[in-house]
């Protein structure tokens, strides 16, 4: 099993909360570097990793060992963006850069609005974005070293965070070869 140190192509977590625009981030991510996008969503539909619909929050109950069990054989072998609004469940060891992306609550509110979400699942969002839930989660799963914190309220904001990232891909690659 390849480990982080021989993988010659990375493995790149971007989290957040919902809204802060980690898919269109890791699309225009996958278009730049070539890796392999996964969106963890997509695979828990697919493949059934839950355990049944959170009826309040309009969320899938994850199964997370059968999530991690279905991810292990493309992780393992490297070269992945995974797009997962957690990770705590994930092996430490899959990846090599974890990229947290933050929104300001007023640029967040109107994005879920426009989503559809329910008002309680907006608050509870705006809540989680405020208490930077998802940040300190990254970090107490992950090396704080390979975590990073990125702000996401813009397009060139955006574009910017993928440009820093492909660099980031590209030194990774000529130190991994
Ligand atoms: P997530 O996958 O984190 O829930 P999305 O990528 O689906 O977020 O983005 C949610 C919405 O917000 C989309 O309509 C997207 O175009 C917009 N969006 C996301 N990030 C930005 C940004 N940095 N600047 C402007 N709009 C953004
Ligand atoms: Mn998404």
């Amino acid at each position: 099993m390849a480990t982080a140190s021989d993988r010659k192509l990375p493995n790149i977590l971007i989290t957040g909360t919902p809204g802060t625009g980690k898919t269109t981030t890791c699309e225009l991510l996958a278009i730049a570097t070539g890796l392999n996008n996964i969106n963890v969503g997509t695979i828990v539909k697919e493949k059934e990793c839950h355990e049944g619909i959170d009826e309040k929050f309009d969320a899938f109950i994850l199964d997370e060992d059968k999530l991690v069990d279905e991810m292990e054989d493309m992780m393992s072998a490297g070269g992945n963006i995974v797009d997962f609004h957690s990770c705590d469940f994930f092996p430490e060891r899959w990846f090599d850069l974890v990229v947290v992306l933050r929104t300001y609550n007023e640029i967040l509110y109107p994005r879920l609005e426009k989503r559809g979400y329910k008002q309680h699942k907006i608050e509870e969002n705006i809540e989680a974005e405020i208490m930077q839930v998802v940040l300190e989660e990254a970090r107490e799963s992950y090396k704080p070293e390979i975590v990073i914190e990125l702000m996401s309220n813009t397009v060139e904001e955006m574009e910017d965070n993928v440009n820093k990232i492909e660099e980031w891909v590209e030194n990774y690659k000529a130190t991994h070869q």
